[in-house]
C-alpha cells in the first residue's frame, strides 16, 4: 500500500497492482480483445464498472455482419462497398477491407466458442436482411446478418465471458476507472480505479491499456443506450491530451419505440416489417426505390422526420411513425423476433401481431470515438505522420473510431467491428510485448492528478446538483445536434455548452463517502458526458457539408473537396476549448484482391 496526500491535505491509500495487460471494458470488445489477451499468455486484467454480462453489448438484438452466403450468395467485397457506401466516403477503406475480410474467420470462430447462433434448416448458421447491405455492390438486400434470434449480443457476450473465465483472465468487477496514467514522452504507463464495493483506490500498471468503453449515447435526452453508456474512455483520453475523432457523426436509428425510445432492431424491416406516415403511405419507396425500408439508418431516419415536419406524423399530435409487423405471422414473430415482441408489450402497450408500433428516431450510435488504425493502436496525429500512435495504449468497440463506420455505420457492423477488432488488438499486442516482460514501476506520485480529481469532485459543494445538469446537457443535445442540423442552431449550441462547462464550477455532490456513493458516480460520470457532448457540437458546427448522420441544411450536399476528411478534436481539461484539425481519409487498400472504392453519389 502506497499513500499519496493531496495538495488539499488529504490523503488517500493506493493498491497498486502490475499486468502485462490492464483491459477497461467488458462489452462484447473488451471481452474479445481479453479473451486474446490472455490466450496469448498474457497476464490480463479487465476492469469494468458493470458485471460483464450487463454491460451495453447485451442489448443487441439484431445480428452481426459477415459474407458468409449461408442464405444467398455473398462476397466479403460486396460487404466492403456496402460498408464503404454507408461510411458516406468518410471510412479508412483499409479498415474496412480488413473487417470485411476478418468477418468470416471472426464469426467461425465465435461459432466453435459456442455462440448458440439460430440454424437454417440444413444446420448453418441463420441470416437475415439488414439495412444498407446489399448484393453485387448495391443491387438488392442480401441476408448477411447472423443472428441468434434478436439476442445476438446476449448470446455473444455470454459466450465471451465464459471463454475468458476460462483462459483465467482476472476480472476486477464494479471498478470504475478514473484516469489514464501517461509519461512524460507521452506513452500510456497504466490507469487508476475506484473500487465502488469497498472504496478502495487502485492503481494498475501495464505495459498495454485497453480502452473498451463503449459509446457515449446517454448525452441526449432520448437513446437506446444504457444508462452506464457515458463516453468515460473518451473523457479519459481527452484529459490525457488524445484526441477524438468524428465526433459529429452520431447515429440516430430509425425504430426506437414512441416516445420511451428503447429499440426496435432493424431486423424488424429486415424480417419484412415496413413503415407508414399518417395517411397510411408506405413512404419509404419515395425517398430509396431500391432499398425501400432498408436504406441505411441515416436515410430513413431524416426520410421520417421529413415526413413529420410535412404534417404527415401519425397520432394526435402527428409527431410519430407506425411500424407494421402484424403482416408477418405470430409464429415467425415468435421464433425470429420474441424480444421485440416483448418490448413492444412493455412500453407501447402494443401487440406486434395485430396492430402497428409508433417509432421514433432515436440517438443509437457513436461512429466518433478515439482514433486508432486497424490493429486498434490508439493514434495521436502530428503535422509530419497523421498515423502517429500513442505507446502503450489501444482502443476498440464503440470508444474508438477506427474509422470503419465513416459518418454512418451500417446495421450489423458494430458487433462485428467488437470481435474483429477486440482480436486485432491482442493479436497486436502479442507482437509488440511478451508475456513477463518487465513492467516498470510507477513513479511515487503517478496517479496524483487523478486523485486531486476524485478529490475535488467528492467534496464538490456548489449549488447544482449534477441531474439538473446532465439533464441540461441532454437537451442542448437533443435540439442543436439533431438528426437534421443549421449554423443557427449548432452556433447557438456551442454556446449553450460552454455555459454548461462554466457551470461544472457549481457542482453539487451530498455523498462525500466512497463506499457505493453513486451520486459520485454520477458526477464522474457527467465529466465525461459533457466531454464527450462539447467535442461533437463544435465539431458539427465547423463541418459545413452534409455527409451520412451530418446534415445540413444550410450545406445540403456533400463536398468531397473540402470535407473528405477526418475531424480530430482536441479539448482542453482546464477551460472545455476545443482544438480542431484534419486527418485524410485513407483511400487505399492492405492487399491487391480489391481495389479502392472512388467516391460518388449515394443512393439506395
Ligand atoms: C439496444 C441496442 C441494440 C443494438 N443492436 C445491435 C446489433 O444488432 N448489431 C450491431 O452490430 N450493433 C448493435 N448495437 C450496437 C452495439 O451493440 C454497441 O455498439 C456495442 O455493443 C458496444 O460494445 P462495446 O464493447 O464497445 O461497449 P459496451 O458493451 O457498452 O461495454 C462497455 C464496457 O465498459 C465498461 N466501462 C465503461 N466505463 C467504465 C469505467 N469508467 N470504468 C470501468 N469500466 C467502464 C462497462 O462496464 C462495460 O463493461 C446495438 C446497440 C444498442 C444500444
Amino acid at each position: 500500500m502506497n499513500a499519496i496526500t493531496l495538495p488539499s491535505s488529504r490523503a488517500y491509500n493506493i493498491i497498486d497492482h502490475s499486468y502485462d495487460v490492464v483491459v477497461v471494458g467488458a462489452g462484447g470488445s473488451g471481452l474479445r480483445a481479453t479473451l486474446g489477451m490472455v490466450a496469448a499468455g498474457l497476464k490480463t486484467a479487465c476492469i469494468t464498472k458493470v458485471f460483464p454480462t450487463r454491460s451495453h453489448t447485451v442489448a443487441a438484438q439484431g445480428g452481426i455482419g459477415a459474407a458468409l452466403g449461408n442464405m444467398a450468395e455473398d462476397n466479403w467485397r460486396w460487404h466492403m462497398y456496402d460498408t464503404v457506401k454507408g461510411s458516406d466516403w468518410l471510412g479508412d477503406q483499409d479498415a474496412i477491407e480488413y473487417m470485411c475480410r476478418e468477418a468470416v474467420p471472426a464469426i467461425q470462430e465465435l461459432e466453435h466458442f459456442g455462440v448458440p447462433f439460430s440454424r437454417t434448416e440444413d444446420g448453418r448458421i441463420y441470416q437475415r436482411p439488414f439495412g444498407g447491405h446489399m448484393s453485387d455492390y448495391g443491387k438488392a438486400p442480401v441476408p448477411r446478418a447472423c443472428a441468434a434470434a434478436d439476442r445476438t449480443g446476449h448470446a455473444i457476450l455470454h459466450t465471451l465471458y465464459q471463454q475468458s473465465l476460462k483462459h483465467n483472465a482476472e476480472f476486477f468487477v464494479e471498478y470504475f476507472a478514473l484516469d489514464l496514467i501517461m509519461d512524460e514522452e507521452g506513452a500510456c504507463r497504466g490507469v487508476t480505479a475506484w473500487c465502488l464495493e469497498d472504496g478502495t483506490i487502485h492503481r494498475f500498471r501495464a505495459n498495454m491499456v485497453v480502452l473498451a468503453t463503449g459509446g457515449y449515447g446517454r448525452a441526449y435526452l432520448s437513446c437506446t443506450s444504457a444508462h452506464t453508456c457515458t463516453g468515460d474512455g473518451g473523457g479519459m483520453a481527452m484529459r490525457a491530451g488524445i484526441p477524438t475523432q468524428d465526433m459529429e457523426f452520431v447515429q440516430f436509428h430509425p425504430t426506437g419505440i414512441f416516445p420511451a425510445g428503447c429499440l426496435l432492431t432493424e431486423g424488424c424491416r429486415g424480417e419484412g416489417g415496413y413503415l407508414t406516415n399518417a395517411e397510411g403511405e408506405r413512404f419509404m419507396e419515395r425517398y430509396a426505390p431500391t432499398a425501400k425500408d432498408l436504406a441505411s439508418r441515416d436515410v430513413v431516419s431524416r426520410s421520417m422526420t421529413i415526413e413529420i415536419n410535412e404534417g404527415r406524423g401519425c397520432g394526435p399530435n402527428k409527431d410519430h411513425i407506425m411500424m407494421h409487423l402484424e403482416h408477418i405471422g405470430a409464429d415467425l414473430l415468435h421464433e425470429r423476433l420474441p424480444g421485440i415482441s416483448e418490448t413492444a408489450r412493455v412500453f407501447a402497450g402494443v401487440d406486434v401481431t395485430k396492430e402497428p408500433v409508433p417509432v421514433l428516431p432515436t440517438v443509437h450510435y457513436n461512429m466518433g470515438g478515439i482514433p486508432t488504425n486497424y490493429h486498434g493502436e490508439v493514434l495521436r496525429p502530428t503535422a509530419a505522420n497523421p498515423d502517429a500512435v500513442v505507446p502503450g495504449l489501444m482502443a476498440v468497440g464503440e470508444a474508438a473510431c477506427v474509422s470503419v463506420h465513416g459518418a454512418n455505420r451500417l446495421g450489423t457492423n458494430s458487433l462485428l467491428d467488437l470481435v474483429v477488432f477486440g482480436r486485432a488488438a491482442a493479436q497486436r499486442a502479442a507482437t509488440l510485448i511478451h508475456p513477463g516482460d518487465k513492467v516498470a514501476p510507477l513513479p511515487d506520485r503517478a496517479g496524483e492528478q487523478s486523485l486531486d480529481r476524485l478529490d475535488r469532485v467528492r467534496h464538490a459543494n456548489g449549488g447544482t446538483r449534477v441531474s439538473t445538469m446532465r439533464d441540461e446537457l441532454q437537451r442542448t443535445m437533443q435540439a442543436h445536434a439533431a438528426v437534421f442540423r443549421n449554423s443557427a442552431s449548432l452556433t447557438e449550441g456551442v454556446g449553450k455548452m460552454e455555459r454548461l462547462w462554466s457551470g461544472l464550477s457549481d457542482m453539487a455532490v451530498s455523498d462525500r463517502s466512497l463506499i457505493w456513493n453513486s451520486d459520485l458516480m454520477e458526477a464522474l460520470e457527467y465529466e465525461n458526458l459533457i466531454a464527450n457532448g462539447v467535442v461533437t457540437m463544435v465539431s458539427a458546427e465547423a463541418r459545413k457539408e452534409s455527409r451520412g448522420a451530418q446534415a445540413h441544411d444550410d450545406f445540403p450536399d456533400r463536398d468531397d473537396q473540402n470535407w473528405m476528411q477526418h475531424t480530430v478534436s482536441y479539448l482542453d481539461p482546464a477551460d472545455g476549448s476545443v482544438a480542431l484539425g484534419y486527418r485524410p481519409v485513407r483511400m487505399q487498400t492492405l492487399t491487391n484482391e480489391v481495389s479502392v472504392f472512388p467516391p460518388k453519389k449515394r443512393v439506395y
